[in-house]
């Protein structure tokens, strides 16, 4: 194949999921869900920081989960103990989530009682940046224990994100990588990110983080209107 087929074939595929992308956005802006696209390699932390903020979100935070990994509903159990409705998509060898998984995935969740739906995708930092799942907030999680070079790495999983979840930081005197250095990396790729710096374990920066996730409701909002 000629790399300009390649090139086009891509393209088509990706057209494809923008169009799915742009129907869940309708769908959320109706529903008046906030929906947020986590992104961090395996291992980063995501569940776990999604346990330690769920119990911490205010009662006007309606949160369900949607969980993506190759195998297994650990992480949607894990989800569930910690109190929110969760939904797993195994993707049997996929290394991302795409439009399509979600709008199955999100059939199975009640979208009138919630008003903040977290997609956990699934641990890759290279093509899940390639599939809009027609979220508000694109979030990277990046662990202090990966490194602090990651976001010179990685760029693109920093530069199309709005936030950066540094979590792990208890961990940081054990690692050869400092916390500020990881910070300044992503941060001279992407001035505009607002960066959380975590630990699961500690609860060290929750309470700066369930501000951000927490709905001020849009929810809310449409009562009021
Ligand atoms: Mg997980
Ligand atoms: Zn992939």
């Amino acid at each position: 194949m000629s790399p300009k087929k390649e090139i086009s074939l891509k393209t088509r595929v990706l057209s494809k999921n923008d169009q799915l992308a742009q129907k869940l956005r309708e769908r959320f802006k109706e529903e008046k869900i906030r929906c947020i696209n986590m992104i961090g390699s395996p291992g980063s932390g995501k569940t776990s920081l999604l346990e330690t903020a769920i119990p911490r979100l205010k009662a006007g935070t309606r949160c369900a989960v949607v969980e993506g990994d190759v195998k297994t509903d650990n992480d949607a159990r894990r989800i569930l103990k910690a109190g929110a409705p969760s939904v797993q998509i195994e993707t049997e060898g996929g290394c991302h989530l795409n439009g399509e998984q979600v709008i199955r995935a999100i059939g199975a969740l009640s979208l009138n009682s919630i008003n903040l739906l977290i997609i956990e995708n699934v641990g890759n930092l290279i093509c899940p940046v390639s599939y809009d799942l027609g979220e508000e907030k694109r979030v990277i999680v990046s662990s202090i224990t990966e490194g602090d070079d990651k976001p010179l790495k990685y760029p693109s999983a920093f530069t199309s994100s709005q936030a950066l979840i540094i979590t792990k930081v208890d961990l940081a005197p054990y690692v050869d990588a400092k916390v500020e250095k990881l910070k300044n990396n992503a941060l001279s790729l992407n001035p505009k990110l607002e960066v959380f710096c975590t630990s699961s374990r500690s609860g060290e920066g929750f309470n700066a983080l369930v501000r951000f996730l927490q709905c001020n409701g849009p929810k809310e909002n449409a009562v009021e209107a």
